[in-house]
């Protein structure tokens, strides 16, 4: 097993005004799971083809278990990349394909075999040896190379998008197959993504870069209940952001006073909590009174928009609760001490949807 260290990793592309990528810094233990997240274009490839060793950084480091790797290229450092096309060759059979990294350093073919053999029972493709990858679907042929990448024992495993391409489905087989290897084989893993949810179920500590930078590194409950911005908040789905001050362990705003979790922060600042924790109904504290402006019924929740003073916030609600709203009803809603979660700057309002 591997820890790997990146430490102000940036990368400017020949010509370009700005850095793709910069001063990206990650310690990643050995054996977790990392998800590189954030919107297309915002550096995740080009963080990740530097890891690899198929990209020069422009600044930075990348170690391998403390020791520098910059001057190895990938099969060097045993870091393996699988890309979003898997690219396999199409003129070799499937087991042709797993051995291929086996055949490369010289092994000998009846130990191939054997190998191919254990890689196509983990990716759960036993009896596939012998066909092409054309005749399999694309989510089989995903296995395969996960299974072509894996045979070699890498020290680092890196996957460009691996459930991108896939329908809802195939996902949650893939997302539960990728979980299962990298537990089985222990093998430190970063994968990139652009959805949040693939990030959260998959990996244990999420990196998410929005712009070329870092926002937030940590394990994905973090990104729900303690985001560093609005801007983090935002990205993983957060609707509520309301400016006011804090002071004394209480929060005022146009929500009214609001009993802060112990060691919110203090002074102007941004009140921030999930749509999904508002309760509907009065509480012990933190209760207002909010008037429904709009419902749309998601299928298994509701979202609420609610007035209250000048603010507008958003709400889920289960169906029990949804049922008996009507709009312009006055609803008693509660904001639970554990669920506020207080930003930086108090400039809120100017993002406000109305
Ligand atoms: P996507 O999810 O769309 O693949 P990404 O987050 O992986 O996006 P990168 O591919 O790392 O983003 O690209 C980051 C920025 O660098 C983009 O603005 C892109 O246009 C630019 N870029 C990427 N590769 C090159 C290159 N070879 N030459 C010049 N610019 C590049």
């Amino acid at each position: 097993m591997t820890q790997v260290s990146v430490r102000g990793l940036s990368k400017i592309y020949p010509g370009a005004a700005v850095p793709a990528l910069d001063g990206l810094t990650l310690e990643i233990a050995s054996g977790e799971v990392t998800a590189i997240l954030g919107p297309s274009g915002c550096g995740k490839t080009t963080a990740m083809k530097m890891i690899a060793g198929l990209l020069q950084p422009s600044a930075g480091e990348v170690c391998f278990d403390g020791r520098s790797v910059l001057n190895y290229k990938p099969e060097q450092r045993g870091a393996v990349m699988v890309f979003q096309n898997h690219l396999l060759f199409p003129f070799m059979s499937v087991a042709e394909n797993i051995g291929f990294g086996l055949k490369m350093r010289g092994v000998a073919a009846a130990q191939i075999a054997g190998r191919v053999a254990e890689m196509l029972a983990l990716v759960q493709l036993p009896d596939m040896g012998r066909r092409r990858p054309a005749d399999l679907s694309g989510g089989q042929q995903q296995r395969v190379a996960l299974a072509r990448a894996l045979i070699v024992q890498p020290r680092v495993l890196l996957l460009d998008e691996p459930l991108s391409n896939l329908d809802a489905h195939l996902r949650n087989e893939m997302r539960e197959l990728i979980r299962r290897l990298q537990k089985e084989t222990g093998i430190t893993t970063v994968f990139v993504t652009h959805d949040q949810e693939d990030a959260v179920v998959l990996a244990d500590r999420v990196a998410l870069i929005l712009g070329g930078s870092l926002r937030q590194y940590g394990p994905p409950a973090e990104f729900y209940k303690r985001p560093a911005n609005e801007a983090v908040a935002r990205f993983f789905g957060g609707r509520n952001f309301v400016a006011g001050v804090s002071d004394g362990g209480v929060f005022r705003s146009a929500l009214g006073p609001m009993q802060l979790p112990e060691g919110a922060q203090m002074g102007a600042g941004t009140l921030t909590f999930r749509p999904e924790a508002v309760v509907i109904g009065q509480g012990a504290e933190n209760s207002v009174t909010a008037r429904l402006i709009e419902q749309t019924f998601l299928g298994t929740q509701t979202r609420l928009r609610l007035g209250v003073g000048t603010e507008v916030i958003e709400a889920l609600a289960g169906p029990a609760v949804a049922e008996g709203l009507c709009l312009g009803d006055a609803v008693p809603i509660t904001l639970p001490r554990p669920s506020l979660w207080v930003l930086d700057g108090g400039a809120a309002g100017q993002h406000r949807q109305v």
